[in-house]
Formats: C-alpha cells, structure tokens, sequence
C-alpha cells in the first residue's frame, strides 16, 4: 500500500519550474525567483553574504528583532554598518532612510524588514525604494510578513532582493522560501569574491547551474513535501485572489483593533497605518500571564505574549493565513475578555462593524 506522504514520485525538474513561475506571479515580478529549502533565514543570510563584503556600507534599518540579525551579519561580512533604528511601536519614514543615505553617500547595500510579525509595524517600501533608487544601493527586502497580508510590488518598488516565506499571510508550510533577484544584484553577487559558492547558503550556484543552464537540472533532490504544500498554498491563494486574501488580512487587523479599543486596550502601534495588516499587537501590561489565561478560556484564539522583553508589556493577535477571518478575529477578542473579566459584547459588535466597513466586508 503506497503512504500519501511517503511514496512520491521524485519532483521533476519542469513542476519545480513551473512552482517558481507561480511565486514570480505572487509577486507580479519578472526577475528571476529563486525557491531555497529551508526557512526564510536561509536565502535572507544568502542575500547578505553575497552582497555584501569588506570594503562594503550598509545601510540596516531596524525596526524590529531581525534588523539586529542581519546587521550582525553584514558585519560578519566585514561590511561597514550605518544602523538605523527606530522605536518598534512605529514605521521609520523615507525621509529618515533618504537622510542616511545623504550622510553616507558610500552606502550600497540596504536591508530593510516590510513588515514585522513578532511588533506589528509596517514600513512604506514604496517610498523607501524611490530613496533607496535614487541613491544606486542594492535594496533587500524581508518581505516574510507581508507577502499575502498586504500589497507587496518588488519591482515597481525597486526592491533588488526580496524574500518570501510561506508560512505567515501565505497560509502554507513553514521550512521552504524564496528570493526575487535583479539582474543588478546577481552582478554584484557574480563580482563579489566572499559571496558563497559551492554552499547551501549560495544563491549565485543556482544561478549558474539552475538558471543559467535553462532550468533542466536541479542542484539537489527537492524537498516534495514541502514544495506541493507550497504548490498548494499558492494554488490556494489564486483561487481566492491576491487582492481578496489581503483585504481579509486587512478586514482582520481592523476589527482587532476595534475590538480592543472597545476593550480599553491600547495597540502597540499607535497609527493605523504603520500596522501590519499580518498581526496586530496590543498593549497588555503582564502580558504573559493575560494570555495563559485568555488561552485556558479558548485554546484556539490565535493570540500570545509578545517574545521576550516585550512579553511585559504586549500582546499579539496572530491574524494571518487561514485565521485572517472574523470567526478567528471574535474568538481572540472573545478570549482576552473573558482574561480581564470583560463582557465581550462590545468589543465583538464593534470588530463585526469595522469587519463589515472593511473592502472584504
Ligand atoms: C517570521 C519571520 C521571519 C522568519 O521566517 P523563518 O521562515 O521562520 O526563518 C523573518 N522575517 C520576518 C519579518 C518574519 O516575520
């Protein structure tokens, strides 16, 4: 008897193909996609390595817990590092990253997070790339939370490097990733000399060995679990249509937020519009021990304590993927009434109201 996860057939090169031309149209790019099988971290290390070397400035904004990995990456790397930080609660602003740009006109590299999962901001990348262009440096993308919870346009962006994970608004299998590369950055990578070659972490090999060579032979023997999930999920997603799946992202973040309100509970990230539409954070005081009991109340609410300092003072609504919905976004505020011995009636009619208002209402 064949086992449905364990008896595939090997993943031929052509599906592998045709599963990348499907995430190029996710991201309505025409550059080259490059599927990595591991998590996220793994193309967004590659990504450095390769573009940056000693010798090399760049330019690392950090708003968020990943900002400070890939900074100490790109020193590792014996690059320069201009760090640019800004309070997690907030988006940091085109004008900031033009400013750093003028105060260090030697900057080729820029690393930026689109949206940040574990604090719940979102930056305005469109603008930041018309600085980010003007100013010629190579523009990575860590666009793991917002592909799928909102729009995300890495070529009318100017975005070089963008990275993709399918776990979060994609609704699809943790441990596969992908990377949009430009033909600038696969140059910069090709005359970098401390770029990996012959290594996982490599992109530059799948350039020649994959791309290069027409796509007929694979550099080593695809994970197919993880690549038909992926398959699926962006299946998935064209079924419903990417701008259906975003607005119920959207349509979820709005009616937490309202919901909380009508709580008493504050959001992490005062503006609306510097909210990530993949998760809403709320500003719970001793937030650990308000989840615990939110969860003993209902274990499905899809919420929990931020990580690490911020577990004292925030709380998470993880609103993405399948959960993107008002089923998900009543259960949490449901649960986080019953943790502060709340009647929920208010805030469930008040998310229902900015549920129906919002564009997937
Ligand atoms: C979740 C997340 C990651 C990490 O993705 P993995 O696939 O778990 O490595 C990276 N960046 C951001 C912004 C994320 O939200």
């Amino acid at each position: 008897m064949t086992h449905p996860l364990l008896d595939l057939p090997p993943l031929t090169a052509e599906h592998f193909a045709s599963i990348e031309r499907k995430v190029a149209d996710l991201l309505h790019t025409r550059q080259d996609v490059v599927i990595t099988q591991g998590e996220a971290l793994l193309p967004l290390e590659g990504c450095v390595r390769a573009g940056s070397r000693p010798g090399s400035t760049a330019l690392n904004v950090v708003t968020g817990p990943y900002g400070n990995t890939f900074g100490n990456w790109l020193r590792d790397c014996g690059a320069e590092v201009v760090d640019l930080a800004v309070p997690f609660d907030t988006a940091v602003t085109a004008e900031q990253v033009a400013g750093a740009l003028e105060e260090h006109p030697e900057i080729d590299f820029v690393s930026l997070v689109h949206a940040e999962a574990a604090t719940g901001n979102t930056n305005p990348v469109a603008e930041i790339g018309e600085a980010v262009r003007a100013h010629g440096a190579l523009f990575m993308l860590d666009a793991v939370a917002s592909v799928a919870a909102e729009p995300l346009l890495p070529d009318a962006w100017g975005v070089d490097l963008c990275v993709i994970g399918a776990q979060k608004a994609m609704g699809g299998p943790a441990g596969v990733s992908a990377v949009s590369v430009s033909q600038r950055a696969w140059e910069r990578f090709a005359e970098n000399p401390a770029a990996p070659r012959r290594s996982y972490l490599s992109l530059l090999d799948w350039k020649e060995r994959w791309i290069d060579g027409g796509r007929t032979a694979l550099l080593h023997a695809p994970a197919q679990l993880e690549m038909l999930a992926l398959e699926a999920c962006l299946d998935r997603i064209a079924a419903e249509g990417l701008p259906a799946v975003t607005a119920r992202h959207a349509a979820a973040a709005a009616a937490t937020r309202a919901g909380a309100a009508a709580l008493g509970v504050s959001p992490y990230v005062a503006r609306a519009a510097e909210a990530a539409p993949v998760a809403t954070t709320l500003r719970v005081a001793d937030a650990s021990p308000v989840a615990a009991k939110a969860l003993a109340a209902d274990p499905s609410a899809p919420l929990a304590a931020g990580g690490g300092a911020l577990a004292g003072e925030m709380l998470r609504v993880n609103h993405y993927g399948p959960v993107a919905s008002r089923e998900a976004v009543r259960a949490a505020l449901a649960a986080l009434a019953a943790a502060l011995s709340r009647d929920p009636a208010e805030a469930l009619a008040a998310a229902d109201e900015a549920w129906a208002q919002s564009p997937a209402g």
